[in-house]
């Protein structure tokens, strides 16, 4: 079965309005759909279209969703970064820096800012110091398998 291809008639209004606001915004959505490396908040690619053009990318974001990285995405998303190579070098960097960030933070990251950490000897609140945590009251030094985390 043949499924509707939601991009080309984006993709034919983008290549006519190249320097449009708009055109920028779908053409983000369209690189955010396509790649990982190079993707944009909602937001920041829908916040400048009209009703039609939400339309359009409410249909491309639902028909990703669905059927994922299929033909048509996967011919219009390079053809996106040949009109507008800023663009994807933009989003490619954003998702790079997002990407170390994540690295040398995993760890609150993965901890809501919610968790608190107590001591497994008194069970007293500690505080980060260093790469570990300090119980004031036993005066020790932590690592983080002798702390418990509770929520
Ligand atoms: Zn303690």
């Amino acid at each position: 079965m043949r499924t509707e291809n939601p991009y080309e008639s984006v993709m034919d209004w983008i290549r006519k309005n190249q320097g449009n606001v708009a055109a920028i915004g779908l053409a983000k959505l369209i690189l955010s759909l396509w790649s990982d490396d190079a993707a944009y908040s909602v937001r920041e690619c829908m916040r400048l279209l009209n009703d039609v053009q939400t339309e359009w990318a409410w249909k491309m974001i639902t028909h990703c969703l669905r059927q994922g990285d299929d033909n048509y995405l996967n011919v219009i998303g390079p053809e996106v970064c040949r009109l507008y190579p800023s663009l994807s070098k933009m989003g490619i960097a954003g998702s790079a820096a997002k990407r170390e960030f994540e690295r040398k933070h995993v760890k609150e990251i993965c901890s809501p800012t919610t968790a608190i950490r107590h001591c497994i000897i008194c069970e007293s609140v500690v505080q980060p110091h260093g790469t570990g945590y300090s119980c004031s009251k036993c005066n020790v030094l932590l690592m983080g398998n002798a702390v418990e985390v509770r929520y």
